[in-house]
């Protein structure tokens, strides 16, 4: 149920109605916008007396909302959502381009990778440290070391950074080095882990399972933001289907489908979403085309040596030449670089 208030509603008013729902043992989440409040009531929608709701002359509308996801809907909030982390304001005019190896694999490694994408404009910096590796056998990450050199090499070039964390017991720890947390495509339905990271004040990047339909990722959104971290960056990667040819296809239409339900930021990721290094710079262009807020690519200074991800990712130089092509595009769609 979303209870919209009139223009220039109280704090006692919304405090009133917020106080109402919870005492009816619902959940309140109120969203104050520009040109009005609107408080979500999340629970069992028949304990909530519409009726009289609506005779308050401060209350607009009580509407029934038509979705599954409600706190993460449109519905629910009408403007933009945007994430600020340093200087990138992911949602804004400006796009937000991630960039950083699949791993941190050494000081040296983040260390020029970052100064390098750094110079070409990416915003945040990003790199794993808790690797989910299909098999148990390959390069699983640093851990705690790989964090290390990841924040320094970030705090030495002024960006933020964003890494995976993969367990309810490493949120604390990830979060005293990541600016952004990274939930993985493989955890996206992991509901204790976004349980967790909903309740940090950390940003939250959220990747949409390989097999993931729209809804539900939106739902695993939803998720976090019951706990209360409104600040979620949504990011399509790819999704698993019958094509050989390529490892995952990125799936461009969610971008505007989710424009249109809900409005959180989403940025694409043309690395995971195909797999291969061909095809990094034709959809990283695509996806701006198509309305993304920005972009979260792979990036080594020596992708053949790569530890993970190597066939996927692309040179510092190729990065450099990927921000300059991106500027056009960008510019054909209201957006810069
Ligand atoms: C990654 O970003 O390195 C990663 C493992 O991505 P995904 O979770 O999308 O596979
Ligand atoms: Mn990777």
């Amino acid at each position: 149920m979303i209870i919209i208030l009139r223009k220039g509603a109280t704090k006692e008013q919304i405090s009133h109605i917020h106080d109402k729902i919870k005492s009816i043992g619902l959940k309140p989440h109120v969203s104050v916008g520009v040109d009005r409040t609107v408080i979500g009531a999340v629970g069992d929608e028949s304990l909530i007396n519409e009726e009289q709701l609506g005779t308050l002359d401060y209350v607009d509308e009580v509407v029934a909302t038509s979705k599954s996801y409600k706190l993460v809907s449109r519905e629910f909030k009408s403007q933009n959502t945007v994430v600020s982390v340093g200087d990138a304001k992911i949602g804004g005019k400006q796009l937000s381009v991630t960039a950083g190896p699949c791993a941190v694999e050494s000081k040296d490694q983040i260390l020029q990778t970052a100064q390098a994408v750094k110079k070409s404009g990416a915003l945040i910096l990003r790199g794993g440290a808790f690797k989910p590796r299909t098999s148990p056998h390959d390069f699983q990450g640093l851990g705690e070391e790989g964090l290390k050199y990841l924040a320094d090499a970030a705090s030495s070039v002024r960006l933020p950074c964003t890494t995976e964390v993969m367990d309810t017991r490493d949120v604390a720890l990830v979060s005293e080095y990541a600016d952004i947390l990274q939930i993985g495509a493989r955890n996206m339905q992991n509901y204790p882990l976004l349980k967790e990271v909903g309740k940090s004040d950390k940003p939250v990047l959220l990747k949409r399972g390989m097999s993931a339909d729209v809804h539900e990722f939106l739902l695993a959104a939803e998720h976090i933001m019951n706990e209360g971290n409104r600040n979620i960056i949504l990011c399509e990667r790819g999704i698993r289907t019958f094509t050989r040819f390529s490892r995952n296809t990125l799936d461009l239409n969610a971008i505007p489908f989710i424009k249109q339900e809900s409005h959180l930021p989403i940025i694409v990721d043309p690395s995971h979403g195909s797999g291969k290094r061909l095809f990094v710079h034709p959809l990283s262009k695509a996806a701006i085309a198509c309305g993304a807020d920005g972009l979260l690519v792979e990036v080594h200074p020596n992708p053949e040596e790569a530890l993970s991800d190597a066939e996927q990712t692309i040179s510092t130089k190729e990065f450099s030449a990927l921000m300059k092509e991106l500027g056009p595009v960008a510019q054909s769609v209201g957006r810069s670089v």
